[in-house]
């Protein structure tokens, strides 16, 4: 054989290589969609709501953000379908996430979970933030007679619910199921209170009071409105700490507590509030040790936690 008719032979062998590297390429993206996808509405399913929520917890946790999770369910959906058959009820839930696309903004979140169970992800969102947007479907729905059923809606939010996706999604759920005992067509917190609505001692139930817009403007502890994580617990003593943080983060990875080291496995940063009696930095900090409260007050760092 020729050198030449060998160049060819390799010529042709690395074209059909190439094409085959090609085809794989897309069958993979096409499984991956597939994968990922609810072929009913379109919308991303379950699959791929826990790993996009752990990332978003993750982003909130280290910029000190808030985000909210909004678990909704169809009303009494058997019944829609034992009436209108189950053809129909698959088209209300083509209708149901279309109108989810529509009403959702950037960056926020939709995905088909559950039989007729939805949820959506709002970063950069507090409960205020949530409601209005649930208020907004509610209104959609009402004013559209393709889709005649109720949703009941369980809201929670991160930090104040729960610091980690899996827990912040059974807060959720909590919130949701309080909304379907309460009788359905309503929203609820996962204590089981209506977001917004004056709590016995007076504050609102939800809400950091920050407008409709949802833009987490506010740490924890500015106005008293916004329960803590650690509210349950009575006055913790506060000790002052020498504190090591992360070489190429700005965030603290050990502190020395009376000679004792105390390794940080997760940060909450919460926003400084400002104003002379404020510290000027504070975390939540999850340690080898239990959970503390760690705040910089005139150069001095403090933990705050049990004794
Ligand atoms: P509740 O108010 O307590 O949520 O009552 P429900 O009837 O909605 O709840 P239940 O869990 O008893 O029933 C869920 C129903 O949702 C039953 C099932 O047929 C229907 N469903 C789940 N997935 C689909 C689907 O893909 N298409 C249709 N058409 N129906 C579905
Ligand atoms: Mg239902
Ligand atoms: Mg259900």
């Amino acid at each position: 054989m020729t050198a030449g008719a060998d160049e060819d032979r390799f010529a042709r062998l690395h074209d059909l290589i190439v094409d085959l590297l090609k085809e794989l390429e897309r069958e993979y993206a096409r499984a991956r969609h597939e994968a990922l996808c609810d072929p009913l509405t379109g919308l991303p399913n379950r699959r791929a709501f826990e790993p996009r929520l752990e990332q978003e917890v993750s982003r909130a946790r280290r910029y000190g953000r808030r985000l909210t999770l909004i678990m909704f369910d169809i009303d009494h959906f058997k019944d829609y379908n034992d009436r209108h058959g189950h053809r129909s009820g698959d088209e209300l839930l083509k209708r149901l996430g279309r109108m989810l696309t529509r009403e959702l903004r950037e960056p926020d979140l939709a995905f088909r979970i559950g039989g007729e169970e939805f949820v959506i992800v709002l970063p950069e969102t507090n409960l205020d933030g949530a409601l209005a947007v649930v208020r907004r479907l509610q209104e959609r729905l009402r004013g559209d007679d393709r889709i005649p059923v109720t949703l009941s809606f369980g809201v929670a939010e991160f930090p104040t619910h729960a610091l980690d996706a899996e827990p912040l999604v059974e807060a959720a759920d909590r919130a949701l199921y309080q909304a379907k005992a309460a009788g359905r067509d309503t929203v609820r917190l996962p204590d089981g209170s209506v977001p917004g609505a004056p709590e016995p001692g007076g504050a609102p139930a939800g809400g950091a009071g920050q407008g409709s817009s949802g833009q987490a403007a506010n740490g924890q502890g500015g106005n008293g409105t916004h329960a803590s994580p650690w509210a349950a617990v009575p006055p913790p003593p506060v000790r002052p700490v020498e504190v090591g943080f992360h070489v190429d983060e700005d965030l603290p990875a050990s502190i020395w507590l009376n000679g004792r080291l105390l390794r940080v496995r997760q940060v909450v940063v919460v926003p400084a509030v400002g104003g002379p009696e404020e510290p000027e930095r504070v975390f939540h900090v999850s340690t080898d040790d239990g959970d503390y409260r760690l705040f910089r007050r005139a150069g001095r760092w403090y933990l705050e936690g049990k004794a």
